[in-house]
């Protein structure tokens, strides 16, 4: 796709940081890291999001995450790390290109990756279920 910001940095057109490459992905640091390492698991093949990736390309890409937040922990000290995927504009997706975030978290980081919880009663959750089974 020659207008995807992706497309552009998997053919090498825009340059990014890389930190590990295969047949499938690249991982990239994310130019505005939400904390530092902060990196990006890209397919090497456009797809717009979760929806359009098969079985097999979403495991390697998994896997090459655990690695890469492996890698944080060991290398950068993190104490932990965030996946993040983001599917539609609703959900935050600005670059529509698959991807997976993988984000350090560090003891005290604050919020990076946060929800307000909700207390919905019973019969509503039980309509959600009927509606997601
Ligand atoms: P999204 O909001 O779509 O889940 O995430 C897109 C991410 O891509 C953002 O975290 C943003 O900082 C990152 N990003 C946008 N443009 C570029 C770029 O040109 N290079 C790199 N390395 N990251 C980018
Ligand atoms: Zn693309």
């Amino acid at each position: 796709m020659e207008n995807c910001i992706f497309c552009r940095i998997i053919s090498g057109e825009i340059p990014s940081l890389k930190v590990y490459e295969d047949a499938y992905c690249i991982a990239a640091l994310d130019i505005n890291p939400g904390s530092p390492g902060h990196t990006l698991i890209i397919p090497r093949v456009h797809r717009k999001d979760l929806l359009e990736m098969d079985e097999a390309l979403a495991g390697k890409l998994m896997m090459t995450a655990r690695e890469i937040g492996g890698r944080e922990m060991e290398r950068l000290g993190a104490d932990g790390f965030n996946i993040v995927q983001n599917n539609g504009i609703a959900a935050g997706q600005t670059i529509p290109h698959f991807h997976i975030h993988v984000i350090p978290r560090y003891h005290g980081d604050g919020k990076i990756v946060a929800w307000e919880p909700t207390s919905p009663d019973i019969e509503t959750l039980r309509e959600f279920r009927e509606k997601l089974c």
